[in-house]
């Protein structure tokens, strides 16, 4: 199961100036691969650019073999790419087990969808505790899993995660942190999103770091710790 994700010099805008101003990153197969950055560095608009939902207006995304540039985004999520959002967005109207299924919406094997249910009770217990309750009732760390097992329903090659540490308790960032940590070693590759270094870094293989629309630091958790300028910015 490959899923590597190339961004190649891309540039993205939302009316006249870019977001985004040449970014160039990759997130390699079986990998977490994180990308930090302050608030409107543009980490979200890369999210954006890679479903094609702000589609760039110039550079080369690729995933796998596909080009991704001009492609649907219903196509690229169909290609084996799911996006955990900002803010766990969950139905609240919802029971948990019907938000999961929203996630398989592709998918119209009831064994298939029953199989990856039991899948996500498995990475989150609690859930199926509570699978009956309106999601809308739930604690944030709770909501915050049943965004997480939405996005594994569809049994993607790659999840994007846009800064799952957002508004939760130390406790549940710890958490969410190990539980994306479990899906990677059930071989989803991850591409994580986040302002939270300390934690992120402790558990990517390879990182990047996005400056007001431009990477200006890449490499390995212990290069970017021993990074001067990520040092002085994020851990000073
Ligand atoms: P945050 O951590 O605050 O979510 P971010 O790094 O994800 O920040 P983006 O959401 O990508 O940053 O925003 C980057 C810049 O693009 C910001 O200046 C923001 O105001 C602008 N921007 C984001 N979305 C839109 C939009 N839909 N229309 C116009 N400008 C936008």
């Amino acid at each position: 199961m490959t899923a590597n994700l190339i961004l190649e010099d891309v540039y993205t805008a939302y009316d006249k100036a870019d977001v985004l101003e040449g970014v160039s990153l990759e997130a390699r197969s079986g990998e977490i691969t994180c990308l930090l950055g302050s608030n409107g560095a543009g980490k979200t608009t890369t999210i954006r650019s890679i479903l094609g939902l702000t589609p760039p207006r110039a550079g080369n995304i690729k995933f796998n073999d596909a080009a991704l540039t001009g492609m649907a985004t219903h196509r690229i999520v169909g290609l084996g790419m799911s996006c955990i959002p900002e803010g766990r967005k969950v139905f609240p109207k919802l029971t948990t087990e019907e938000n999961l299924r929203l996630g398989a919406y592709q998918q119209t094997d009831e064994k298939v969808i029953q199989q990856r249910i039991a899948e996500v009770y498995e990475i989150f217990p609690r859930l199926e505790e509570r699978r009956d309750q309106l999601a809308g009732t739930m604690s944030g760390g709770e909501q915050a899993m049943v965004s997480i097992g939405r996005g594994l329903m569809s049994a993607p090659k790659m999840l994007l995660i846009d800064e799952p540490s957002l508004g939760l308790s130390p406790l549940y960032v710890k958490e969410n942190f190990k539980i994306i940590q479990r899906i990677n070693e059930r071989g989803i590759t991850v591409f994580l999103v986040e302002q939270n270094v300390r934690q992120t870094l402790a558990i990517a293989h390879r990182g990047y770091v996005l400056s007001k629309g431009r990477v200006v630091a890449a490499g390995t958790p212990e290069e970017l710790r021993a990074n001067e300028e990520v040092h002085a910015a994020y851990f000073g």
